[in-house]
């Protein structure tokens, strides 16, 4: 267990000369949202003190305190993550980098945006389509920051044909954990060029590095798009279908799925019932809503009249066109609400991210359902069905806390067993954080994780910056 040093009054008078009084925060004057981040249920951790930074050499001069006073420090963004990666466990200081929030400039010649990275997905994404661009990255909460997206390596409902987060990065400034400030990365799109610090510090989780400014590559915004949702009578044939639209050579932009449970908890939640849940007098167990887009009327057209060959051969009861702007609308608004829908009708929930090949989705998914029965937990589920990314949650509205934990903790260990023999991973874009690090050690094995550890070491002797969290114990 690592030392640490408290931020005494003389720390807190020099953190506060950095950042000023009214960024500056000690006691009761921080709020209690620093202390969780959206999965309380992995604990709550209060910070001796909050530093709302707004520039790179801020973030500098903040670390080069800590630094000096072994003060344990944690960047966070919109604390909107699902690991506890952003939550103080070893106390010390938050270190926010959400007023971060300007976009710096665009290079139309290279298609690149020059930001900060407090700047929200959805400011962002609003912004490039102004200029014509289009920031492919669309995980589902829109209020994160660039900081957290990049931290995370977030993913999302596009990367079946655009990639992640990860994709997207060109070059970085990053502040080190002993305040030295580092560039990473050019704004070209190749490199052969070294070991790349640039891909390390993408999902590091804010473990290595405080990112401040990002350089992210830009494409041009599709002409137009068009959804489909594919119902289903069983859930089986609906993952199923997924490999033929893939084979077909239609590059849908997102195939997402939802069972039946999920889409009434939406409805309920929404008030507005978009995806169906019966054709022609049958249950619907299951849909997918697939994404195209295009450039013409024509190609969309074809692309639509493909899938509906391949969805026929798949056994799809229907296949419903989401053909005004209001509907596309309400069926993505629904889409994107599915965890704040359960959230919002269970009392105590814990999480699966994993990502299992494609084809084992359907078992993967069976087993987690019968494994819920047998420890007296619920599971509700939805995911991106193109890349086999599953969101999994155990859930309870009647048990104790104390129960629900061990319970939970017994789901949780069966499940990341069968991910490993499905030769899946622990998080496919939500991150390891505190949460989930004994089972990323037990997926990646001894000599991974210690080389994951030992890198740790190398960028952070002292173990001062989010400590506790992805490789190493606090
Ligand atoms: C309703 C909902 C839907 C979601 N859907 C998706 C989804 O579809 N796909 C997906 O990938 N995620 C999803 N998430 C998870 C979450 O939004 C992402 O993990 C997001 O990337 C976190 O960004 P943030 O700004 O909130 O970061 P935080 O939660 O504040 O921090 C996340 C991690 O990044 C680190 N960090 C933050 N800023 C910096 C920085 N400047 N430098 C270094 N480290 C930093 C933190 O220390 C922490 O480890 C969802 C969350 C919710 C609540």
């Amino acid at each position: 267990m690592t030392a640490y040093h408290k931020i005494t009054p003389e720390i807190a008078e020099q953190l506060k000369a950095v950042v000023g009084e009214k960024r500056f925060f000690m006691g009761d004057g921080i709020s209690p949202d620093y202390t969780h981040d959206e999965m309380p249920i992995y604990g709550k951790f209060s910070p001796e003190a909050v530093c709302e930074a707004e520039s790179t050499e801020e973030v500098s001069a903040i670390m080069k305190i800590c630094a000096a006073n072994k003060i344990p420090v944690t960047p966070r963004g919109a604390g909107t993550g699902l690991a506890g990666g952003s939550v103080p466990i070893c106390g010390g200081l938050v270190l926010s980098t959400a007023r971060m929030n300007k976009i710096l400039s665009y290079d139309m010649k290279n298609l690149v945006v020059h930001t900060q990275v407090g700047v929200l997905l959805q400011d962002l994404a609003a912004d490039a389509l102004e200029h014509g661009l289009m920031y492919p990255p669309d995980p589902g909460e829109k209020t994160a920051t660039l900081g957290g997206n990049v931290s995370t390596n977030a993913g999302g409902m596009r990367a079946v044909k655009y990639g992640v987060t990860r994709d997207y990065v060109l070059a970085m400034t990053v502040v080190l954990p002993s305040g030295e400030i580092m560039k990473l990365g050019k704004t070209v799109c190749k490199s052969s060029s070294g070991y790349s610090l640039l891909h390390l510090m993408i999902g590091s989780e804010g473990t290595l590095g405080i990112i401040t400014e990002l350089t992210l590559k830009l494409i041009p915004k599709p002409e137009m798009d068009v959804s489909l949702i594919l119902p289903f009578a069983d859930i089986e044939s609906c993952i199923a279908a997924v490999p033929g639209i893939k084979l077909a050579n239609l590059d849908p932009q997102s195939i997402e799925f939802m069972d039946a449970d999920i889409i009434k908890s939406s409805a309920a939640f929404t008030g507005n019932q978009v995806f169906p849940t019966e054709m022609n007098g049958e249950p619907v167990a299951a849909c997918l809503l697939v994404t195209f887009v295009g450039n013409s009327e024509d190609e969309l057209d074809l692309k639509m009249e493909k899938l509906a060959e391949v969805s026929e051969k798949a056994a799809a009861m229907d296949i419903l066109v989401v053909d005004t702007p209001t509907l596309k609308k309400d069926v993505w608004a629904a889409r994107s609400s599915f965890l704040t829908a359960i959230e919002a009708d269970t009392k105590l929930l814990d999480e699966l991210d994993v990502v299992v090949p494609v084809d084992r989705i359907a078992e993967f998914l069976g087993f987690t359902r019968s494994l819920g029965e047998e420890v007296g937990l619920t599971v509700r589920n939805f995911g991106h069905a193109g890349d086999g990314n599953l969101h999994i949650y155990a859930c309870t509205n009647t048990l104790p806390e104390d129960d629900f934990k061990k319970r939970a903790k017994i789901f949780m260990d069966k499940a990341y067993t069968k991910c490993m023999i499905f030769e899946g991973q622990v998080s496919g874009e939500h991150a390891i954080g505190h949460a989930k690090k004994e089972y990323l050690r037990e997926s990646a094995g001894d000599t991974a994780y210690g080389l994951m550890s030992a890198i740790k070491h190398i960028f952070d002797p002292d173990m001062i910056l989010n400590p506790g969290k992805v490789c190493v114990d606090a």
